[in-house]
């Protein structure tokens, strides 16, 4: 048993006490075999994409086979679930098998997620479905390549086991991998059961190992709220920009570190609805595309009232209120980036605005839309390869007009600015329909070719890349039947 035999693995989480996890062995997935390794991510992390694919690391990744310095455990945490504050959640069936030091300094803690049952099973049977390991990987990876933080994965490792979902599917264990996975349900625990001491010793130590500037401020549990608050706001802000929906955004699911954590239902809208829901158990639409920023101040007001032992509640109200601002900023400044807009200008929200309400209008596509808006040309009147995405043409010209003097006004040059957009709208996402394309021939003819060709070309999501033209087109009819749940 010699994988990854350059790595060494620690376990800094286990220098929390006992309260915040149990150790458990997986269960092994039965004749594992690799279905899909993230390149990229080995490299980051200081390891051979090849090396994965041998027996001993697939022993280990598929959780049959732990290394002498692994020792695995599954977190405890809680958290509000649609609203509902639910007292016991946990690593259901992720296992924490411990940390490794990248080669740029970052210690990067490995979960291998689907290794069956924890002590937070609840009802759950500890598995992971091929179908939506494959959605995962290919998210987490695609999100990290956009620019977005984001927990990594870096393999899958699938087996014939049968896992009962709505239909009969096959199991699939995948490794990721982030700084951590503490999320706000970790400290929501702690404070709902009456120990604050442990919510300190939490607090001090996300403190120590990921906010060590917060060490220096006057207080420095407020600090932290302060940043994480920040990061919050941030990361929805760019979710809004690409055109993310979560799909389940409770407070177990927010990361501490501001990182996107936990892909189930997720989804890239196609045709722009502001009120998209992507998870199809959301009936009220809570987590729907235009709830997100507030559904993630929500979220903050979870986590401050757990911090409640550790900061005033006047000073916790202040940050929360620090919010709206964070997020309105950050939305503004990735949207005039969106439409080529160096200047600012006070008008800017009212146009981004407007032409959300156009898009929203006639469900046009939101990736096409911006990445075709790149070729506006100020001395065309007409524009029509943007104007064609309009079923009303004149709604799209009354916009272009007040676009086009937007532009004028700070003198844009149309070539310099095509080159701008085309570094910040993605070409190519992962829409529902492509993965689903991946997941069927994984499934149906163990052929696991279109994984890897996908994730090879959201690698590069802001480039033109010839061979992967067909992944950026409008996707076809029956991508509007695809339904996605929290069943994973
Ligand atoms: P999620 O909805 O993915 O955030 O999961 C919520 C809770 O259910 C967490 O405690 C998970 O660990 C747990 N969970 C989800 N799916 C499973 C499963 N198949 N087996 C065991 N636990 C699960
Ligand atoms: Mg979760
Ligand atoms: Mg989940």
């Amino acid at each position: 048993m010699n994988a990854f035999s350059s790595l060494g693995f620690g376990q800094r989480f286990q220098t929390l006490p006992p309260a915040f996890y149990r150790r458990v062995d997986p269960t092994p997935l039965p004749d594992p075999y690799p279905v899909a390794i993230s390149r990229p991510l080995a490299a980051e992390l200081g390891v051979a994409g090849e090396s994965l694919l041998a027996a001993d690391a697939v022993g280990v990744l598929s959780g049959s086979a732990l290394r002498p310095d692994m020792r695995p455990v599954a977190a405890i945490y809680s958290g509000h679930q649609f609203g509902v504050y639910v007292p016991q959640l946990g690593d259901g069936r992720a296992l924490l098998l411990g940390d490794t030091k990248a080669p740029d300094g970052r210690l990067m803690e490995w979960q291998i997620k689907g290794a069956g049952l924890t002590p937070f099973s609840r009802m759950g049977d500890g598995r992971a479905v091929l179908r939506s390991s494959i959605r995962e990987f290919l998210c987490s990876e695609a999100m990290h390549h956009l620019g977005i933080p984001t927990t990594r994965a870096l393999a899958i490792m699938g087996s014939d086991e049968p896992v009962y979902r709505e239909t009969t599917e096959t199991a699939a264990v995948v490794t990721r991998v982030a700084e951590s996975f503490l999320r706000f349900g970790s400290f929501e625990l702690f404070y709902h059961r009456g120990m604050h001491d442990e919510i300190r010793v939490l607090a001090d130590y996300v403190i120590r190992h990921h906010y060590p500037a917060c060490q220096e401020a006057a207080n420095p549990y407020l600090a932290l709220f302060a940043e994480v608050t920040r990061r919050t706001a941030e990361l929805i802000a760019q979710w809004q920009a690409v055109g993310f929906c979560h799909g389940v955004m409770n407070s177990d699911n927010m990361s501490i570190l501001g990182l996107t954590i936990d892909y189930g239902p997720f989804g890239f809208i196609d045709g722009f609805n502001a009120a998209h829901i992507c998870n199809h158990s959301d009936h009220a639409g809570r987590y729907a595309y235009n709830q997100q920023p507030q559904i993630g101040l929500w979220n903050l007001h979870c986590l401050a009232s757990a911090l409640l032992p550790l900061v005033s509640e006047e000073e916790l109200v202040a940050v929360l209120g620090t919010y709206r601002d964070t997020f309105e900023a950050a939305h503004l400044m990735r949207l005039r980036a969106k439409l080529g807009l160096t200047a600012e200008y006070e008008d800017d929200a009212d146009l981004i605005n407007s032409l959300f309400l156009t898009l929203h209008a006639h469900r046009t596509d939101f990736t096409i839309f911006f990445r075709r808006l790149a070729g506006f040309r100020q001395d065309d009147a007409l524009n029509d390869p943007i104007r064609d995405l309009f079923v009303e043409r004149e709604q799209f010209d009354a916009w272009a007009r007040r676009y086009r003097e937007r532009l004028a006004w700070e003198g844009s040059v149309d070539t310099e600015r095509a080159l701008q957009m085309n570094r910040v709208n993605p070409k190519y996402i992962l829409r529902n329909y492509l993965a689903e394309a991946a997941i069927a021939k994984a499934r149906d003819e163990r052929d696991y070719s279109e994984i890897e060709r996908l994730a090879r070309c959201l690698e590069k999501p802001f480039d033109e890349q010839p061979e992967f033209e067909a992944y950026a087109g409008f996707p076809p009819e029956w991508a509007e039947e695809i339904s996605v749940s929290c069943s994973s």
